[in-house]
């Protein structure tokens, strides 16, 4: 038997060749039980989209071969834990058709993205003029058996350094559920611009989501942008779909000129304040000795629970520049009431009022990990989900410390805005470099975690800040392959992780993503 190899990005737990092809000459319908009606409507409607980008018909096969999509209680074999039975799936594949096995809707999506994956690689469209018994799909038969190592698998989007349209962050989301990552990391909110709508703060979309460019003459109109409501509710649903978590940010108390532009009274000094349009860290944050700060956020809060369904709200928390709370009277008097020793800790305080406010809302806060700096006063509560992204470390003293962790280290190779490879010709930032190997080999637990510090790590994400894209489709280059490299990381067992392997596959996975219409990096991996 001549071995046939799938590759599947990220790589399956199993894959099992047995005798024989299956072949078609359309696309086989998928049908199935009624628990997986969603997932089966979702992957028709993407087929669809792909084929059409791709110039083909969507044709059925005309011999009626089909991919059949069951209810298995244990579609893998293996001792895992329920969340990895929940995600994972079994596919046989026969000479009489695909069978897709799961025990959910969330396992039975993965089955369909990866079956997904194949059709992009080995479909070659249906010709009205071939002779009868040509067959236009070959698959080789046997059996996949897969599940994550990891449950968070995600990937941060910065849609305040650039507002990017509705419909690209939808395609892009689309794309990451090809590749199994199940959480999409919202950045709503930054010194450059503020996303999302809060009905009892009007100008915090009419002045903080619109920068003026200093670069370009006075009278050109103002840059940006929000996401309205219902544009939110319709994302939500979208990537809901494709079993996709969505993760509102909203950066406090730091990364906030565009509030403190709509609204000064907030800020230390007064003002007045714009939405930035240089970037960097500002020395404006908000005063953390003026109570309205949380009238505001509680508002801000509300929006969220509202609108997004996830019982998670990243706070950001990284940053903060101190200087101001320095200087302020009414900082200075609130760090001597609270008994603090120095103006930085109320940061921790902040930090505790707003995870108290978010609890009360049923939501976990995440900080990013500069919300460790705490003090003796205000601790960080133990439930708080620290994302680590200054290295590893961060995320190592938290698991220490018995925070549930995700693991973003921009060491590496998790920081999308550097660059691939450490050339000037290369678009993204020159202080920093992440390489797909990079991405590939990072690993969320570190040799030196004990089993129970490993345990509390969730998984790893990549982000893409978008301080120097100034397209989607500069986006769309700094995020593919290197997201394919990380979903591999965060998805597949340690053991059956191979880079030569990987680099072999990305060659044919490329191709699909050229099919999705991506742009792409295509240089060194390494
Ligand atoms: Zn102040």
């Amino acid at each position: 038997m001549k071995e046939t190899k799938l590759s599947i990005i990220p790589q399956p737990v199993s894959w099992q060749q047995t005798e024989g092809f299956f072949q078609s000459r359309g696309l086989p319908v998928i049908r199935g039980d009624e628990p997986f009606r969603n997932e089966i409507e979702a992957v028709n409607g993407q087929l669809r989209g792909d084929l059409e980008r791709m110039g083909l018909a969507h044709i059925q096969d005309r011999e009626g071969k089909a991919v059949n999509c069951t209810y298995e209680a244990n579609p893998c074999p293996q001792k895992i834990n329920e969340d990895q039975k929940n995600e994972g799936y079994r596919i046989t594949i026969s000479k009489e058709g695909v069978t897709i096995g799961a025990a959910s809707g969330r396992g039975m999506y993965h089955g369909l993205q990866s079956y997904r994956q194949l059709v992009l690689s080995e479909y070659k469209g249906f010709k009205e003029e071939a002779a009868h018994n040509e067959a236009n799909f070959f698959l080789p038969c046997g059996e996949i058996t897969d599940y994550p190592r990891f449950p968070w698998r995600g990937f941060m989007l910065d849609c305040s350094r650039y507002f990017y349209s509705i419909s690209f962050v939808k395609h892009i989301v689309d794309v990451l559920s090809l590749h199994h990552i199940n959480r999409f990391h919202w950045h709503l909110s930054d010194d450059q611009g503020w996303r999302l709508p809060v009905p009892e703060y009007p100008l915090l979309t009419e002045i903080s989501s619109y920068r003026q460019d200093r670069r370009l003459p006075e009278d050109m109109p103002r840059a940006g942008g929000f996401y309205s409501e219902e544009t939110i509710h319709d994302f939500v649903e979208y990537a809901a779909a494709r079993h996709v978590e969505v993760i509102p940010e909203i950066d406090l108390p730091g990364h906030a000129s565009a509030i403190l532009a709509a609204y000064p009274g907030l800020g230390c000094t007064g003002g007045p304040y714009r939405v930035e349009d240089r970037f960097g860290i500002f020395e404006d944050v908000l005063c953390a000795g003026n109570n309205e700060i949380f009238d505001l956020i509680a508002k801000i809060f509300d929006s969220l629970t509202r609108l997004f369904p996830s019982s998670y709200v990243h706070i950001g928390g990284d940053e903060v520049l101190f200087n101001r709370w320095g200087a302020c009277p009414k900082c200075k008097k609130r760090t001597t009431e609270l008994g603090l020793k120095k103006t930085r800790e109320l940061q921790s305080w902040i930090t505790a009022r707003l995870t108290t406010m978010l609890a009360e809302r049923g939501k976990v806060a995440i900080g990013w990990d500069e919300v460790l700096e705490d003090s003796p006063q205000f601790r960080l509560p133990k439930e708080t989900v620290v994302m680590s992204w200054r290295g590893s470390k961060g995320g190592m003293a938290a698991s220490k410390r018995g925070h549930p962790v995700i693991m973003v280290p921009n060491t590496n190779g998790c920081y999308l805005d550097y660059r691939h490879l450490d050339v000037p010709e290369e678009p993204g930032q020159s202080w920093g470099l992440s390489t797909v190997y990079q991405g590939y080999s990072m690993d969320p637990i570190t040799p030196k975690m004990n089993n129970e510090e490993a345990s509390l790590i969730l998984g790893g994400q990549c982000n893409l800040w978008s301080e120097l894209i100034y397209a989607g489709k500069i986006a769309e280059y700094m995020i593919f392959p290197r997201v394919c490299a990380i979903a591999e990381a965060v998805w597949t067992l340690r053991e059956n992780k191979n880079f030569d392997d990987f680099s072999r596959r990305l060659l044919i996975h490329q191709q699909r993503l050229d099919k999705l219409g991506l742009l792409q990096y295509r240089g060194a991996l390494r």
